[in-house]
């Protein structure tokens, strides 16, 4: 089909996610056609560095025949069965292959068909469990400011992002927020403050919400390792010790969203890992298949299913492509490829240089804080990087999605410009991205953002 005809398809018919289709009715609508490694192109042939892995998902980039070659091979066997009352070997061997990888007693695994599911999930989970041990108070859950958890009615109501929430109101009741661990702009964050200092406070925060809320209400708290929504705010030192500690004192549970950290993505299979933390259940999906399938996971520890495990008992809630054997197909190859190709070592190895390349940016007046960890970064832009004085709406508009967003495709890059926090650039390459393609994105980011703060010198 020509890329007139797609487009005009495109424009009449394909509602696409979070975007202005108003926009696309006059505009060009970015086509992808294919993908080989780190790489994308569209329809025109145009060559992109797919720096955002999709979206935090592709991370084994793209082209890997050996997970599609699983994929076919499964569904000539087997291309659908539900993991209702029934099982089919692929889901088994992906649940235990999950088992043997997480930490701890993270045994149980229940499948979903994506992230929002998988949060979604565990909040009901959660719910039901404190009700079958006779907890029925407890069904809240705390989070924090800006955090993105997904889009179905529970997961949203997690979210800390007022954007995509309020439209949908009344939402799920129950949730309340806390700050979240922006070192660069926290409020509790002063003047030569350690580290730990700063987790002590951000950890009293959550402390004291749990006792507004009502020790006995609360069910869980759902945290990233490393949050992505506002440009990957990093944890402070301690500060997943000091929640776990806090969790464990009310009998509140731990939930480690990982539907970006895990697997790879901050170079450990797990982000819980990566800060030495042991959650109650890890929400997990993107990375499991590197996109090759869309699949989710909520990895439980053993005795959330113990209730569960009684005759006449069940968790009351399913998905019909949960657990899909083509999916679990992609998963396990994927997970085989991890394995055989050291991919984890590859980001381990190649941190340093990531972080040194984006650091070295710093020369450049708009960029006003680099942070992240593994290859998952954000940039901030600010206005004068001395009093970090932010954009106002139509400046970040102008600088971040007028010009820097549209120069770094027209450059080849595709990474993301957001501003639901401050203005931030998220990167977040494919895990076997090396130090060719980590050096092509600062190359490009230093040649855009140079231009930008031409612009912004001017405003
Ligand atoms: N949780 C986190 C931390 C996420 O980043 C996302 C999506 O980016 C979700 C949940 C929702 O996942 P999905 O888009 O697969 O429903």
């Amino acid at each position: 089909m020509s890329n007139e005809k797609l487009q005009e398809l495109a424009r009449k018919h394909l509602w696409m996610h979070f975007t202005d289709m108003g926009y696309f009715q006059n505009n060009d609508i970015p086509i992808m056609s294919h993908g080989e490694g780190c790489y994308v192109y569209d329809v025109n042939g145009k060559k992109y560095l797919d720096g955002l892995s999709g979206l935090f998902a592709s991370q084994l980039g793209h082209g890997q025949s050996e997970i599609t070659d699983a994929m076919a091979k499964q569904g000539e066997q087997l291309a659908f069965f539900p993991i209702w009352n029934h099982a089919h070997p692929p889901a088994i061997e992906l649940a235990a292959k999950l088992a043997e990888l997480a930490p701890g007693d993270l045994n149980r695994i229940f499948f979903t068909s994506g992230g929002s599911e998988a949060v979604e999930s565990a909040w009901k989970l959660i719910r039901q469990y404190y009700a079958e041990i006779g907890e029925h108070r407890r069904y809240k859950v705390i989070s924090r400011n800006l955090a993105y958890h997904g889009t179905t009615m529970g997961a949203l109501s997690i979210n800390g992002l007022n954007d995509c929430r309020n439209m949908f109101e009344p939402l799920v009741p129950g949730t309340s927020y806390v700050g979240n661990t922006n070192a660069y702009r926290s409020h509790h964050m002063t003047e030569g403050m350690s580290s730990e200092e700063f987790a002590e406070k951000c950890a009293i925060e959550i402390e004291q919400a749990i006792i507004f809320q009502g020790p006995e209400t609360v069910a869980a708290v759902f945290l990233e390792p490393v949050q992505n929504s506002g440009g990957c705010f990093v944890p402070p030192e301690g500060y997943f010790q000091k929640i776990r500690a806090i969790c464990d004192k009310y009998k509140i549970m731990l939930v480690s969203d990982e539907v970006i950290c895990a697997f790879g993505r901050l170079g450990y299979m797990f982000g819980c890992e990566r800060f030495d933390y042991l959650p109650d259940i890890i929400t997990c999906a993107k990375g499991l298949t590197s996109a090759y399938a869309p699949m989710g996971a909520m990895i439980c520890r053993e005795y959330l299913m113990e209730p569960f495990l009684k005759e006449d008992k069940s968790f009351n809630h399913g998905i019909t492509f949960a657990g899909h054997p083509i999916a679990c197909a992609a998963g396990l190859a994927n997970l085989e490829i991890f394995e055989k190709e050291d991919i984890l070592g590859n980001v381990r190895r190649n941190e340093p240089l990531f972080r040194e390349l984006l650091e070295g940016l710093y020369d450049i007046p708009i960029v006003g804080d680099v942070r992240g960890a593994g290859y998952f970064f954000g940039i901030e832009l600010v206005k004068d990087r001395a009093t970090k004085e932010t954009f106002n709406e139509e400046e970040a508009e102008e600088i971040l999605f007028n010009f820097v967003s549209t120069r770094l495709v027209e450059a080849g890059l595709i990474c993301r410009t957001d501003d639901r926090g401050e203005p931030v650039i998220q990167l977040s390459p494919p895990l076997i991205a090396g130090p060719d393609e980590l050096t092509e994105i600062a190359t490009t980011l230093r040649k855009v953002l140079t231009e930008a703060a031409k612009l912004v010198a001017k405003l």
